[in-house]
């Protein structure tokens, strides 16, 4: 069984007040680890190491072609340990092998790489005579301490996202990962040590949501970066008022697909049905609400069940798998507590919408396919964050766009259509931080991720995440004595 303390100033360091929590592997309901539940006093500790590295100017006085290169061998780190990191990924959230070493942290090394190129861009600082016998200069400084709040869904990819641009900007971090899933944000610990990242500059404390209510209450931290559900970053951004902490967010989605009649729907059905059960539909972005237009509508519902049905589900380490089960009971009690009161609600239940046959141990639950369901119900405008779709139908542009902006989210939405002119139209009118065309989930490194709405504001990943954790500071010079 591993078992870990917290990552305090550069070494391993017992808890002061808190306790210690168990990590369950929900593929196969086993306790694998056991991890600290870090309390108030903990976060202390992490918040002054992380002080006195900023202040100290250990990090953010380093250049930033010294900062690049800490990055760059991080990444090295990274990918030089992905099998490990892979399996102890899967491990903790059930994830396939495959696509957390082949997707997600293949992903995840890229985008430190990205980050680290990103540090040594200075674009936007400028200086000037805006008055007679004054320059003025612009400096791009970091924010300070930032305390970073990851989800169990991406666990390892999310710490990359959080850490990385607050790295190349200069800030130094206290970073608490999801209580379900510490293991592979705990592992990068040492090799940010090993990539010559000085003590201090990243504290991990593990630990539940008092925890990340304790980071957020720190009078010492500038700024909160959270990845999380709306509902935790309305909590988050009510608690950063009382100090007023920058609060940057990454929150909900409730992403729609809209299947023109002129779409290839043989693409929509393999795109849809990836974006729908990859992680088990438990991604911000996954696409949950298809609309297809009511010529087609018949036709996408035949090939969305016969290609959620053809999902092949089961023991995370079999390369065949694509689909593992969800995060906990808890999580599948919830998500078929969502498609049960849809069924009361008259909604039809076209495949799924229960834990697949010969898969006993392990928080399995079939991917789905709903119909009948009414726009303002509640499983057409809540995140189900589950292997299920809704199917609804719709008779022209302007009612497709109608339905697809007609919920609180705005985080992604993609578009099927051969149409350019169209595909350019909906995507100027969806209200989304990311529209795909002809496409659902891919991202870059080098493209800002991030929400419209109650998703949330700030970007995660792109030169402007790394903005995102700078402040401006105006330094003006008198020429004369
Ligand atoms: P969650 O909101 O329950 O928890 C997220 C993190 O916040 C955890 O570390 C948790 O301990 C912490 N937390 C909870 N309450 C807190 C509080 N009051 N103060 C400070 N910290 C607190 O979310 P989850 O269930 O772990 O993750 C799933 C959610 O994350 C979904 O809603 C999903 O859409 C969202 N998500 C968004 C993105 C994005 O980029 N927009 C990416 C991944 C996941």
């Amino acid at each position: 069984m591993m078992e870990y303390t917290l990552w305090i100033d550069g070494r391993w360091v017992d808890t002061r007040d808190g306790g210690r929590m168990r990590i369950e592997n929900p593929a196969t309901q086993e306790v694998i680890a056991e991890v600290v539940d870090a309390g108030p006093a903990d976060v202390d500790a992490a918040v002054q190491a992380a002080k006195r590295a900023f202040y100290d100017g250990r990090w953010s006085r380093k250049t930033p072609g010294e900062r690049s290169l800490a990055l760059f061998r991080l990444a090295d780190l990274v990918e030089k340990h992905i099998a490990e990191l892979a399996r102890v990924e899967s491990l903790q959230t059930g994830k396939p092998y495959t696509n957390v070493s082949l997707a997600d942290l293949s992903f995840a090394v890229d985008n430190l790489r990205f980050f680290a190129a990103a540090a040594r861009d200075t674009h936007g600082n400028h200086a000037g005579e805006f008055m007679a016998g004054y320059t003025s200069m612009y400096r791009r400084e970091p924010v300070g301490v930032v305390g970073q709040i990851t989800p169990w869904n991406y666990p390892l990819m999310m710490a990359v996202w959080k850490i990385g641009p607050a790295l190349a900007a200069g800030c130094t971090v206290v970073l608490k990962p999801a209580p379900a899933t510490p293991l592979t944000t705990l592992m990068l610990a040492e090799l940010m040590a090993e990539a010559g990242i000085p003590d201090g500059v990243v504290n991990i404390v593990s630990g539940g949501n008092a925890t990340g209510q304790a980071i957020v209450e720190h009078p010492d931290i500038r700024m909160v970066s959270l990845t999380g559900s709306t509902a935790t970053g309305k909590k988050v951004m009510e608690t950063a008022a009382k100090t007023l902490k920058r609060v940057h967010l990454e929150l909900g989605g409730k992403a729609p697909i809209l299947v023109f009649d002129d779409a290839d729907l043989e693409l929509v059905t393999k795109k849809a049905v990836i974006a729908a059960t990859y992680n088990t539909g438990q991604d911000c972005t996954a696409a949950t609400r298809v609309y297809a237009h009511a010529s087609v509508y018949e036709a996408a519902k035949e090939a969305l069940v016969a290609g959620m049905e053809a999902v092949k589900l089961g023991d995370p380490f079999d390369e065949t798998v694509f689909m593992g089960p969800l995060i906990s009971e808890t999580q599948r009690r919830r998500v078929a507590g969502f498609v049960e009161r849809a069924k009361a609600a008259g909604a039809v239940v076209l495949t799924g919408g229960a834990p697949p046959a010969g898969l006993e141990r392990g928080y399995y639950y079939a991917p789905t396919v709903v119909c009948n369901v009414d726009q303002h119900s509640e499983i057409v405008q809540s995140e189900v964050f589950g292997p299920v779709l809704t199917l609804q139908s719709f008779t022209d542009e302007e009612e497709a766009v109608r339905l697809g902006n007609d919920v609180l989210y705005g985080l992604a939405a993609s578009v099927f259509t051969r149409d350019i002119g169209r595909a350019m139209r909906i995507a100027a009118q969806l209200e989304f931080g990311t529209v795909w065309i002809n496409d659902h989930i891919p991202l870059t490194s080098e493209t800002p991720h991030g929400g419209f709405k109650q998703s949330g504001f700030g970007k995660d990943l792109s030169a402007e995440a790394v903005a995102d954790y700078q402040i401006t500071k105006h330094v003006m010079i008198a020429h004369g004595g």
